[in-house]
C-alpha cells in the first residue's frame, strides 16, 4: 500500500459556515477528499450538533447535517455529543445516546467511526484498556453505550491515550507501531482502535497549527517507512495570545497552513503519497493487518 494519510478533526467551536469553508478549500484548492466530525447532541446549540438536549429538540443546522451524514461526509461520531464540563444542563445517558442512535440509523446512518471528546464531563466517552472517568465502556454506568455503538455499526475507536508524537505508523502492523490497536474493555468487548499524530505542540492541534504537523521532514519519514498516519486537528479553530481556543475566522487556515497543504498536494501529485478520508484509509488498513493486530 502506498504511504497514506488521512485527517480526523474534531468538530469542536466549528459553525456551518467554518464546516464549510474549510470543505471547499480542502476540495477545490487542493484536491484532498476528507471527511469530518459532528455531535449527536450539544446542549450549548452548536451548528455542528444534530440535537441540543433532546430528540425533541433540533440543532440549527439540523436537516444539513443529516444531508452530509447520509453522503458520507460527516463519518465520525464526535464523542456522541458535547458534554463537556462547561456543558451542564443536560448529562449523557445511555437513553439519549441511544435514542440519537436508532435516529441516525433509520435516517441517515451510523458512523463506522468514534472519537473522544472533551473533558471528564464527558463520561459517555470509551476508556479501552486504559479507563479513567470514562464510563461509556462500563457496563455498570448509567452512560454506558459501547455495545450500541457496536450493534450501530462503528467499529474503530480513538480514545484519549491514542495521541502520538510519531508521525509514521505501520499499516498492516507486521514492522514498526501499527496505526490500529485491539484493545479489551472492561465490558469484555474487544475494540480497534486507531492512533492520531499530534505531535509536540503545547496545545492541541489546531488550524493555526496544521504547519507544524504536515513538515517535509514528517512527509519524508511516511514516504520512508512506507507506512500510513492520521493527523488529529481541530481545524475549525484559533487560539488568542493566551493559547485560548476559539472558533477560526476567516480565512480559516492562515499563510503558513496554506503552504504546508500545498507541500502535502506536491506529495500527493508526485505519487508518493495518497490522502484520503479516514473510514476508508482504516477499512483498508484493517484487511491488510488481518491477523497482526495484537491485543495490547
Ligand atoms: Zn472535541
Amino acid at each position: 500500500m502506498l504511504p497514506s494519510l488521512a485527517f480526523c478533526n474534531d468538530i469542536d467551536f466549528a459553525d456551518w459556515s467554518a464546516y464549510r469553508e474549510v470543505h471547499r478549500l480542502l476540495r477545490e484548492e487542493y484536491g484532498f477528499q476528507t471527511e469530518d466530525s459532528f455531535w449527536l447532541f450539544d446542549p450549548g446549540g452548536s451548528e455542528m450538533a444534530l440535537f441540543k438536549g433532546s430528540l425533541e429538540e433540533k440543532g440549527p443546522r439540523h436537516d444539513d447535517l443529516l444531508e452530509e451524514i447520509a453522503r458520507g461526509r460527516l463519518a465520525i461520531l464526535h464523542g456522541g455529543g458535547n458534554f463537556s464540563r462547561s456543558n451542564t444542563q443536560v448529562r449523557p445517558s445511555r437513553r439519549l445516546i441511544g435514542e440519537g442512535l436508532v435516529y441516525l440509523r433509520e435516517r441517515a446512518k451510523v458512523p463506522q467511526i468514534w472519537t473522544n471528546h472533551g473533558d471528564e464531563g464527558d463520561i459517555q466517552n470509551i476508556g479501552g484498556d486504559a479507563p479513567t472517568y470514562h464510563q461509556g465502556d462500563d457496563p455498570s454506568s448509567n452512560a454506558y453505550i459501547l455495545d450500541l455503538l457496536l450493534q450501530g455499526g462503528v467499529q474503530f475507536f480513538w480514545t484519549d491515550h491514542h495521541a502520538s508524537d510519531a508521525f509514521a505508523f505501520s499499516a498492516n502492523g507486521t514492522a514498526g507501531r501499527p496505526l490500529l490497536v485491539r484493545e479489551r474493555t472492561r465490558a469484555g468487548h474487544d475494540i480497534t482502535c486507531f492512533f492520531r499524530y499530534r505531535g509536540a505542540l503545547p496545545k492541541a492541534p489546531d488550524a493555526q497549527t496544521l504547519s507544524l504537523q504536515l513538515t517535509q521532514r514528517n512527509l519524508d519519514q511516511l514516504v520512508e517507512a512506507g507506512g500510513a498516519t492520521v493527523v488529529y486537528q481541530h481545524w475549525c479553530v484559533h487560539r488568542d495570545a493566551d493559547g485560548r481556543p476559539r472558533r477560526a475566522s476567516s480565512p480559516v487556515f492562515p499563510s503558513e497552513s496554506m503552504k504546508a497543504l500545498k507541500r502535502l498536494m506536491d506529495y500527493r501529485d508526485r505519487r508518493i503519497v495518497r490522502v484520503m478520508p479516514l473510514t476508508q484509509l482504516l477499512l483498508e488498513c484493517s484487511a491488510t493487518a488481518g491477523g497482526h493486530q495484537h491485543v495490547r
